[in-house]
């Protein structure tokens, strides 16, 4: 029987091992990508006090350090549906976690912590080229594009940490953004402006994706004039944001209408013995510092719920 079963092992997941070993208790995270979770493709983090600058790679390696050297056990599974196994009057009820291969997994308590997944923008032929020149991740594939053009869709921080990372190797970066405001933090738009092979295609969304075998042309539609014009590329990295992907857990917590998992500051969900930590819960401030900070919260409290 395992005490604390974490479902996730992203920066909230693993700081979730950490307090949970730390206080006695076995935790095990089932994986079902990496660990370190998204964190892992950013290149610089520089905004987790008391570290001054790292890569996500490092971070999350530390990460996995800590936890596993504490005890903490990680398990490459993807978790596919949570039952609850009531309990009597004396005893509580424990939970078994069934993975996609149809592995079990019976736990006194569990951690929601699967973090959120790319979103895409839903365009025909986004799944088929993939890898053929549409990409969610710069840190991943921007050497494949040394030397050519290529666009960035998105307005936030990771938009524009890509352009700035792209900006190095390609020859052309074009950042397409829906609106003319960035919701990226000024400090990123600064570092952009000392660029001279970036130029901003903003009010614009893309609304085809062109090519035979790989990418090789856009089509963005300018909101305001409605005019489409056709922008030859060889890479579109994808940056709009993330979405969550909890609906294998729909039938034990609830969630809210953009798919996030209710729960507040303590991390409780309205079921007992189910927690829920970082990105993927109702949440107004997704971030490193708030992953780790729930991860400790909500372990403190599966540990408490254990006694
Ligand atoms: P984000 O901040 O949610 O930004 C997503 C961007 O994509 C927004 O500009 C949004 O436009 C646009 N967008 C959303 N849906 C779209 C659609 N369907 N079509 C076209 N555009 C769409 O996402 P993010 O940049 O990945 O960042 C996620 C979180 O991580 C943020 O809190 C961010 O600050 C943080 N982060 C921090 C760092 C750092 O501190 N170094 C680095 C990366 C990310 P609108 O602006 O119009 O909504």
């Amino acid at each position: 029987m395992i005490d604390v079963l974490i479902i996730g092992a992203g920066p909230a997941g693993l700081s979730a091992a950490i307090y949970a070993e730390r206080a006695g208790k076995h935790a095990v995270c089932l994986e079902a990508l990496t660990v370190g979770g998204q964190i892992v493709n950013t290149p610089e983090i520089e905004n987790y006090p008391g570290i001054k600058k790292t890569s996500g790679f490092e971070f999350s390696m530390a990460l996995f350090e800590q936890a596993t050297e504490l005890g903490a056990e990680i398990i490459y599974e993807k978790a596919a549906r949570i039952e609850e196994k009531p309990g009597s009057d004396v005893d509580k009820s424990t939970y078994v976690v069934t993975t996609q291969s149809g592995k079990e997994f019976e736990c006194r308590s569990v951690i929601l912590a699967t973090g959120a997944k790319n979103r895409h923008l839903g365009l025909a032929r986004e799944e088929e080229l993939l890898g053929k020149g549409i990409s969610y991740c710069a840190t991943c594939d921007g050497a494949f594009f040394k030397g050519k053009d290529v666009a960035v869709n998105g307005g936030g921080n990771t938009a524009l940490e890509d352009a700035l990372f792209l900006s190095n190797y390609c020859s052309k970066v074009y950042i397409i953004h829906r609106r003319d405001q960035f919701r990226g933090e000024p400090k990123n738009l600064e570092a952009l402006k000392g660029k001279d092979n970036i130029e901003y295609i903003l009010d614009s969304t893309v609304t085809e994706l062109i090519g035979d075998d790989r990418l090789e042309k856009v089509a963005v539609k300018n909101k305001n004039t409605g005019d489409i014009k056709e922008i030859p590329v060889s890479g579109l990295f994808i940056a709009i944001g993330q979405e969550p992907d909890n609906k294998p857990f729909a039938s034990v917590v609830e969630l809210d209408e953009k798919g996030y998992i209710k729960a507040n500051e303590s991390c409780k969900t309205q079921m007992s013995g189910v927690f829920v930590a970082g990105d993927c819960r109702t949440k107004a401030v997704r971030q490193l510092t708030t992953a780790a900070s729930d991860g400790a919260v909500a372990a403190l409290a599966a540990c408490e719920y254990i006694g």
